[in-house]
């Protein structure tokens, strides 16, 4: 959205995979390809590039690096800028830069400052990425998926804690609430989906045996806090299981036929250790103003994605929604977490970030005044103003 007008670069044109440096586990590609198309190339080398977002059809490499995005596998594998190694970048007055030491197929340096750590997550407000050398990693030969139902969120959140506490890392941990599956059992009818107030699904990844021995270790330390506990290593199931999940964002609309989700206070993160008590004050908002919310999210990591549903035609309803967004993102700093996870700030996020960074988000302006004073890349984005 070009708020202050100017000129919007597609950059989906440039989508060549550019080389695939196999022995130094590293590609080379440009911003415009899609996530899953990268993965589908890297595959038959038995390679991938690990950060996985629900968006993986439409999301762009140079997308996902300039806001840093997560997805489900962060708790394991960290999020896209753990897996950059260097960036070519144009900056504001037109030279162009390569981050991440020129020519470098390094794979880790400490010569300087992390430059490319600066562009990732930048949101394209200090310049624009034309190129990325990315790190790659095996694909681990085997998943197993452990799926646990609670009668109460604070068992769910006990179980997310006592699973690390067992030494088992698994590779995502899943929520959805009590609205989710009641609106997975209304567009898809076949699910079954029992009527309880959580669901997790624990993914582990590694080698055969010790994939099933994290899956039992997951399976028994939950059980005691579960309704009930399965867990399954065939590849079937388990993308049943992931088909199950991938259909929440858009099956939450049959909550309510006819609404429209508001992408605002969507994205907050609070510490592992508080999410019970912030899913519960999310529905108590909810209630408030009157407006449904159906939360699923990244739990392992603290991700929680809370949908709200709206009459977008009903002036009062927006008024009432972007109270409810104020609400949520207070929330998440009181919980000691942050507006956004994974989303990025864009322009909704924007009158938050004082709140959030306090006198850092001025270090945060003079980087940007400093390469690019005259305020050219995506103006009205990221800075309250
Ligand atoms: C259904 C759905 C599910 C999602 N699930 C997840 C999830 O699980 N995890 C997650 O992290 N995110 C998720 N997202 C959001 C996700 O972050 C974005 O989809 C994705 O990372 C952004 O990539 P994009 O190519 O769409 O970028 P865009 O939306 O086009 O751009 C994002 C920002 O980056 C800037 N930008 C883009 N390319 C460049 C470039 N080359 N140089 C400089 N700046 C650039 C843009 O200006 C913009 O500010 C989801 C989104 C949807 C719609």
């Amino acid at each position: 959205m070009a708020f202050k007008g100017g000129i919007i670069l597609s950059l989906n044109a440039m989508n060549r995979i550019l080389e695939v440096d196999e022995p130094n586990l590293q590609v080379f590609c440009e911003p415009g390809v899609v996530h899953a198309q990268l993965n589908a190339a890297l595959k038959p080398r038995g390679i991938l590039f690990p950060p996985d977002p629900g968006s993986t059809k439409m999301a762009t490499v140079g997308g996902m690096a300039s806001t840093n995005a997560a997805g489900m596998r962060a708790v394991k594998y960290g999020p896209t800028g753990a897996w950059v190694l260097g960036l070519d970048v144009v900056l504001p007055d037109g030279s162009l830069i390569e981050t991440g030491s020129a020519g470098s197929r390094a794979k880790q340096s400490s010569a300087g400052l992390e430059l490319t750590k600066l562009f990732v997550g930048a949101e394209g407000t200090l310049g624009i990425i034309t190129r990325l050398r990315l790190k790659l990693m095996p694909i681990p030969p085997a998943r197993a998926i452990v799926t646990a139902l609670f009668d109460d969120l604070e068992s769910a959140g006990r179980a997310v804690q006592e699973t690390f506490a067992a030494g088992v890392s698994p590779s995502a941990i899943e929520i959805l609430d009590e609205r989710c599956i009641r609106a997975i059992n209304r567009y898809r009818p076949g699910m079954d989906l029992p009527p309880v107030e959580a669901m997790l699904l624990f993914e582990v990844d590694g080698n055969p045996p010790g994939v099933r021995w994290d899956a039992e270790k997951v399976a028994g330390v939950v059980r005691p806090l579960a309704h009930k506990v399965e867990w399954s290593d065939e590849p079937q199931r388990i993308a049943a299981l992931w088909e199950a999940r991938s259909l929440v964002g858009a099956a939450i609309g049959a909550l309510r036929p006819g609404s429209n989700r508001a992408y605002c206070g969507e994205d907050i993160c609070v510490p592992v250790s508080r999410i019970p008590e912030t899913l519960r004050e999310i529905q108590e908002i909810g209630k408030r103003y009157r407006i449904p919310i159906a939360t699923y999210g990244h739990i392992a990591g603290g991700n929680l994605h809370p949908g709200h549903l709206i009459d977008a035609s009903n002036p009062d309803e927006i008024r009432r929604v972007l109270q409810v967004a104020d609400e949520i993102h207070a929330l998440a700093l009181r919980m000691n977490g942050t507006i956004t996870g994974e989303h990025g700030v864009g322009a909704v996020r924007s009158p938050y970030m004082r709140h959030e960074h306090g006198l850092a988000l001025e270090a945060m302006r003079q980087i940007k005044e400093a390469l690019d004073p005259k305020g050219i890349m995506n103006p009205a984005k990221l800075f309250p103003n």
